[in-house]
């Protein structure tokens, strides 16, 4: 069944490029509205933007979305990952500001909100898309793969030259907690001169040591070192999980990213979407999450 939260609930941090405090209120929402942002600061004009792979206008640093008046939120992927994680359907998302409060870099912040307004169970079947049949995407040798799978497993690898993070591998299974155990607290994290030159272009203002991974040529900088020992690829499936959300389903199947980013994410969602042959959705009547568990509660349903 689908679920949604039990009360508001808000909190308050910096935009990661923005460098500005934004508040963000996490509100129930009726069953089948999917997950809305509302920019609360714009009054004048439709500042509703539907958390969808359609409405992606930016993958550069963060995975952007925007409406057709022009409104967008950036940095939508770790709270998306979240609402993914803890199985949340339906949710309005206000915003005072363009973009997501980054917090401390991870979807932890984000869990703990969902905890502390509680989960809400609806009454009506929750919409899931199965995947048919295996779907690719290859970018400058990124590569993201869809394919059938009776859970939904999110698994990746990346390699990166810079021996403090090195060749990583991880897969989880969204089922019985293993986001909030696996990947949750998994921060973001990016490289010293690549910081500078982001500040040099007036971006990533509001990044300090507090809500990233910091790398320069010795290693890692924060001075309370790491989460995991391999907090690099499990925060790529995190933004993974937050990207793939954006079909407006959670999905049934395996997900595969080798160097994936943000880009290569919604670039697959669009080509799953391109072939109708590819997916079906189904009906899960049960409280989990796409698990094998919940196969025998699943019913095929009308398109999207
Ligand atoms: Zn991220």
């Amino acid at each position: 069944m689908q679920n949604t939260v039990k009360s508001k609930k808000s909190i308050t941090g910096v935009g990661l490029h923005s460098g500005k405090p934004v508040t963000l209120s996490l509100c129930p929402a009726d069953e089948n509205t999917g997950i809305v942002f509302i920019r609360t600061d714009i009054q004048d004009k439709n500042n509703a933007i539907p958390a969808l792979w359609s409405a992606v206008v930016d993958t550069q640093l963060c995975t952007v979305i925007g409406n057709a008046e022009g409104l967008s939120v950036g940095t939508v992927e770790h709270l998306m990952s979240a609402l993914r994680g803890m199985n949340i359907d339906n949710a309005r998302l206000e915003l005072d500001g363009p973009e997501v409060p980054v917090m401390d870099g991870s979807a932890m912040p984000f869990v703990e909100l969902i905890e502390a307004a509680g989960v809400e169970r609806q009454n009506v079947p929750r919409r899931m898309i199965r995947i048919l049949k295996t779907v690719t995407v290859e970018q400058d040798g990124k590569r993201a793969v869809l394919s059938p799978s009776a859970g939904s497993i999110f698994g990746g690898e990346i390699e990166f030259s810079h021996p403090g993070i090195g060749r990583q591998s991880f897969e989880t299974e969204l089922l019985n907690g293993n986001f909030r155990h696996d990947i949750a607290n998994s921060r973001t994290f990016g490289f010293l001169h690549e910081v500078e030159w982001m500040r040099s272009k007036g971006l990533a203002l509001g990044g300090s040591l507090d809500n990233a991974i910091v790398l320069d040529q010795k290693g890692v900088m924060n001075p309370d070192g790491l989460r995991h020992e391999d907090e690099f690829i499990r925060h790529k499936l995190l933004d993974a999980i937050g990207d793939l959300y954006l079909a407006g389903a959670p999905i049934i199947g395996a997900y595969e990213g080798y160097k994936a980013g943000h880009a290569i994410n919604n670039a697959v969602l669009r080509a799953l979407f391109a072939d109708e042959t590819a997916y079906e959705i189904v009906n899960a009547y049960s409280t989990g999450t796409s698990s094998a568990g919940c196969q025998s509660a699943l019913q095929s349903a009308s398109a999207l």
